[in-house]
């Protein structure tokens, strides 16, 4: 019982660990700067995978409605 509450204990760190980073810095759907705590949508554009970032939780989901659109948007003006 104690080692089974021990590993739920880790792993929501373990899921934090594996961070992926955005492609873009700048949020596709509002144009403010992304939030890296809002985790990333990953989608792709071609044979291109793109991880976009949003600035909110409310655009990430608008993003993930629609990742196709948002990801060409993202390839389009690249972070600098
Ligand atoms: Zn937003």
């Amino acid at each position: 019982m104690i080692r089974f509450l021990l590993l739920a204990a880790l792993l929501p760190v373990a899921a934090f660990g594996e961070d992926v980073k955005a492609t873009n810095t700048v949020c596709p759907v509002s144009g403010k700067p992304i939030d890296v705590t809002v985790k990333p949508v990953e989608a792709k554009v071609g044979d291109q995978t793109v991880q976009i970032g949003a600035c909110c939780t409310k655009c990430r989901a608008k993003i993930e409605a629609d990742p196709a659109t948002f990801a060409k948007k993202v390839v389009a003006a690249p972070a600098k």
